[in-house]
């Protein structure tokens, strides 16, 4: 099966007027039973399709860029004849060194794939047969891949900027008389983590994580191009930004959502997809990962519009073009990032 096959169906003309785009065909096109059915040269052409897209599945020396190779078709791995140097499909990738077969990878890229507001580790590790610990790594490689670019491109036209209260949740206590009010910071544990949001009008969605939305006000001003118009709401958080030099419309929302001139609908469309996936899916999204699962959201928000099979690919190929990732690598043994507490969950 090449790269092209996946979503190659022609648009359904018989969908209902006004259906939902999650239940018309376009998003129907991934099918993992497709995936699973695939055998193993199959899955490795598919593999091969989505890491050399360029030269339609021809191998590129990720070491020196020649095309010019030996293959050992046996083990499925490859010399270079300009450096001599071997390669697999996933040298170079964020899957470099990898253990799980490489259909078995596809399947995760398509569950990850298909689970538009999230999808948890625990349930990956049940989906695969994999140990929950191999799971959450292969999740957040995606989630690495995705969120690579956001962390440096910048937004421009119109920009809605918004911010809203993740992670540090403390357990109230069973009798009221002990309870105290756990909206003030001397009652909280430090955890709480601010998501700001910038989300161009028709554009990107860029997120970042800071300790209070004032921290984040610099960071708006280095990365909101100049000539950009700003929408934000009436929090005093904000007042700071019309001194960076923006534009900067207010929208009051005790009054509207909207007044036909400023409005930040767009940046709560992402903040009500980052909290189903934290209510609902994860549970927890807090402290060193809260930016991963940001960004996995802010692309899904950005990609909701793009039939399955397109975002399959867009996120393999995000991945496959993703380098080794020094955080992941090693993750639950001795690698860079390696994690010195227990499981959790
Ligand atoms: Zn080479």
């Amino acid at each position: 099966m090449g790269v092209g096959q996946m979503g190659s169906r022609g648009s359904e003309s018989s969908e209902p007027k006004g259906q939902h785009f999650l239940l018309s065909a376009a998003a129907r096109r991934l099918s993992l039973a497709q995936i699973a059915r695939l055998d193993d040269d199959d899955a490795y052409a598919l593999f091969c399709g989505i890491r050399w897209c360029d030269t339609e599945g021809e191998p590129v020396c990720p070491h020196c860029g020649c095309l010019a190779i030996y293959r050992h078709e046996s083990r499925r791995i490859f010399t270079c004849k300009a450096c001599d140097k071997q390669f697999s499909v996933t040298s170079g990738t964020i899957f470099h060194s990898r253990k799980m077969a490489v259909r078995d990878l596809l399947m995760a890229i398509a569950i990850f794939t298909n689970s538009v507001k999230g999808h948890s580790a625990l349930h990956l590790s049940r989906d695969l047969n994999v140990q929950y610990k191999t799971a959450f790594v292969l999740a957040h490689k995606l989630r690495e891949a995705l969120g690579y670019e956001t962390t440096t491109r910048t937004a421009s036209g119109v920009v809605e900027v918004d911010g809203a209260y993740f992670g540090g949740y403390i357990k109230p206590t069973n009798w009221a008389e002990n309870r105290k009010d756990r909206r003030l910071a001397k009652n909280q544990n430090g955890k709480r983590r601010v998501v700001v949001i910038m989300r161009e009008r028709g554009g990107r969605t860029l997120p970042f994580v800071v300790k209070h939305e004032a921290e984040s006000v610099p960071i708006l001003a280095d990365r909101i191009r100049p000539g950009s118009v700003v929408h934000a709401d009436e929090a005093r958080s904000w007042d700071p930004l019309y001194y960076a030099g923006l534009d900067v419309l207010r929208i009051d929302h005790t009054t509207a959502y909207s007044d036909g001139e400023a409005c930040t609908n767009g940046a709560e469309s992402f903040f009500s997809r980052l909290r189903r996936a934290e209510i609902g899916m994860h549970h927890h999204i807090a402290g060193p990962y809260l930016a991963d699962y940001a960004n996995e959201m802010a692309w899904r928000e950005d990609a909701r519009r793009i039939d399955a099979a397109t975002q399959f690919l867009l996120i393999g190929l995000a991945a496959l073009t993703h380098p080794p990732s020094p955080r992941w690598k090693g993750y639950w043994q001795n690698g860079p990032g390696a994690r010195q507490s227990a499981t959790p969950f």
